[in-house]
């Protein structure tokens, strides 16, 4: 706008001084100077400060007044000369007006309130002007005057239209209609200046469906469509008036509440609102004759525009969702200090982790496992991670973290290879037990490579006798995934002469179905059972139950974490196959091991 005013105005000056009004002109163009300093101020105001909503609002008003302004100086040069008698300066003029509506149609395409009022303070003196001409030319120009100003209104209007939609479709989610990830992003960022100054805060709820790619799979993608629009309809009459709702995507949806004074005010209504979510949402759907039931797991994360991060709360809202999965779903849990720490923790852990194989920290214990009479029939192998920094941590601590980031291949790998390298060792030194187990992460079995691995340690350190030792320990969680998957990958395993025993059996979900088509050999009671046996009588009924069941089935079975004579007394006489556990002995090194077998 500077380029297209102070330039062009030196020639206006020009021509004004060769007709002798140069004074008028001279005042003209100061006033189209100090205009355009106006206009450069307030783009630099735009370009150097993240305005906030307010802030922007006001800035707006600013950059409206300033194209008025701007055209008005355009109109005063047009009068300037259309009132001289020279005739040379009216074609000026008039080339000038018809110019300025142009530049005003063109420019000011995004905003209605702005090109339409331009156009016609423009066009309608010009055509007042050939009107007075008096003449019949002057009349015809008049009307053309008008035609020209619909059309460039008429065009301006239409690119405006397509302005819009291209940028409704870029924020907006097409089959909710609620904003999209986008805009919500941009939204947030926007957000913290004005939750800095204000020192207010405010909070991001993320939304997320419970087993909604069941109703998918299940019913189709149309059905899960539909339920996507109810629950963000329901949703968006839940929320604060003020806040933002958009979807991020799949079963995802977020909150931005309005400001609050302080955190705790804050804190309440956001989870306030969470629970009224989860309410409403768990009511009952109609979608095409299905009767639907969904629930969600909701993470929240409160923001006071200090850590300037968009993309942090989200991460700190996620965390937050995640946990609410882990505790059953359904739930809403919010993103506090103590969850801070312990992601900063498992952060150290992942970093840590990553050298440990290199740093020689990873070891294996053997617990013993025990027949009926005393006598030690088999091994589980468990990891030991001895860090520097932090002493031993326990694989409870490290393992999900391994499964989480991946490294649990790496990990599994060197556990399965130290395991059959002592399995191998043994049986040279005369320890001859049934079985050896070995606890497998179910990231480690369904990674693609799992299979070939196996086999080829199977090679390298095992004979045909010691492999038919080998049990892989999984846990029930297993069953979550592809049934039919699984279970071509653990007979091709079997194929190995490897065998397979249920971990923590009771604790999951598995039902008897699954059992029965799994290829297991053996399972696990978790030691919560048995370590209840003498004070709950139903934990009592409950292990004499899997055992009755394992029986029926044709499957062995392991009792864990005995810890007294009384449960192995009791699991003896219910015919239990196995125990384990700190009454017999705590997991041993390899040389503790050796020792314990031979005593
Ligand atoms: P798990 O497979 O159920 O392993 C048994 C856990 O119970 C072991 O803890 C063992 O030390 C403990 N335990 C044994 N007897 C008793 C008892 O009488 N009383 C009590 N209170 N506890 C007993 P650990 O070694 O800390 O392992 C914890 C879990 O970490 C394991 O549970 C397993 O899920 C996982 N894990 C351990 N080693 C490995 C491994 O090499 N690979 C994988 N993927 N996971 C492992
Ligand atoms: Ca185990
Ligand atoms: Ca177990």
């Amino acid at each position: 706008m500077m380029v297209l005013s102070l330039f062009p105005g030196l020639g206006y000056i020009f021509l004004s001084w060769m007709h002798g009004i140069s004074a008028r002109a001279i005042i003209w163009y100061i006033g189209i100077v100090l205009v355009s300093i106006w206009g450069y101020r307030i783009y630099k105001q735009y370009l150097d400060n993240n305005l906030s909503s307010a802030q922007l609002k006001i800035w707006y008003k600013n950059l409206t007044l300033f194209y008025y302004a701007f055209f008005i100086l355009w109109l005063v040069i047009f009068l300037l000369f259309i009132t001289e008698k020279q005739y040379h300066l009216h074609y000026i003029a008039i080339f000038t007006e018809i110019g300025a509506s142009v530049v005003a149609s063109v420019l000011l395409v995004p905003d209605k309130k702005l090109f339409k009022p331009n156009v016609i303070m423009l066009m309608v003196p010009l055509a007042i002007y050939f009107l007075f001409i008096g003449e019949w030319f002057g009349y015809v120009l008049s009307i053309f005057s008008g035609i020209l100003a619909w059309v460039l209104i008429y065009a301006a209007e239409s690119s405006h239209k397509l302005l819009m939609q291209t940028n409704y479709l870029a924020n907006h989610d097409s089959l909710t209609g609620l904003k999209n990830r986008y805009y919500f992003i941009n939204y947030l960022q926007s957000m913290m200046p004005s939750l800095q100054d204000s020192k207010t805060w405010s909070y991001l709820l993320l939304i997320d469906l419970d087993h909604f790619k069941t109703i998918n799979d299940s019913l189709g993608h149309d059905i899960g469509d539909r339920l996507l629009q109810k629950v963000s309809e329901r949703i968006r009459k839940e929320k604060h008036a003020n806040s933002l709702l958009a979807r991020l995507g799949g079963d995802e949806f977020v909150v931005v509440g309005p400001e609050y004074g302080n955190r705790d005010e804050c804190r309440i209504e956001a989870q306030a609102l969470a629970e009224r979510i989860l309410l409403i949402l768990k009511e009952s759907y109609i979608v095409e004759l299905h009767h639907l039931y969904i629930s969600a797991s909701i993470g929240v994360s409160l923001v006071n525009g200090k850590n300037n991060d968009a993309s942090r709360l989200i991460k700190e809202a996620d965390i937050a969702m995640y946990e609410a999965k882990e505790n059953g779903r359904d739930g809403v849990i919010i993103f506090d200090d103590e969850m801070e720490k312990r992601v900063e923790y498992n952060l150290e852990i992942e970093q840590l982790l990553h050298f440990s194989l290199d740093k020689n920290e990873i070891s294996l214990v053997y617990q013993p496992q025990i027949d009926g009479h005393g006598k030690v029939v088999g091994a589980e192998a468990l990891v030991r991670w001895n860090n520097e920094k932090h002493g031993t941590i326990m694989p409870d601590t490290f393992i999900p973290i391994a499964e989480q980031t991946g490294s649990i291949i790496v990990l599994g790998h060197f556990i399965m290879e130290t395991a059959f390298r002592t399995l191998s060792i043994w049986e040279q030194q005369g320890i001859a037990i049934q079985q050896f187990s070995i606890n497998v992460s179910m990231r480690q079995f369904f990674y693609y490579d799992f299979v070939d691995d196996v086999r080829s340690l199977c090679k390298k350190y095992l004979t045909d006798d010691n492999r038919i030792k080998i049990v892989f320990e999984v846990t029930e969680s297993i069953v979550a995934e592809d049934l039919d998957k699984i279970i071509r990958i653990m007979e091709e395993i079997r194929q190995l002469g490897i065998r397979f025993s249920m971990d923590d059996f009771g604790t999951g979900y598995s039902s008897l179905s699954y059992l029965k088509r799994l290829p297991i050999d053996e399972i696990k009671i978790d030691r919560s059972f048995v370590s209840e046996l003498n004070k709950v009588e139903n934990d009592q009924i409950m292990v004499s139950s899997i055992l009755d069941m394992a029986k029926q089935f044709n499957l062995k079975v392991v009792a864990e974490g005995v810890e007294t004579e009384d449960q192995f007394d009791f699991l003896k006489s219910r015919k239990c196959d196995i125990y384990q556990g700190f009454y017999f002995s705590k997991p041993l090194t390899d040389d503790e091991f050796r020792a314990f077998y031979k005593k």
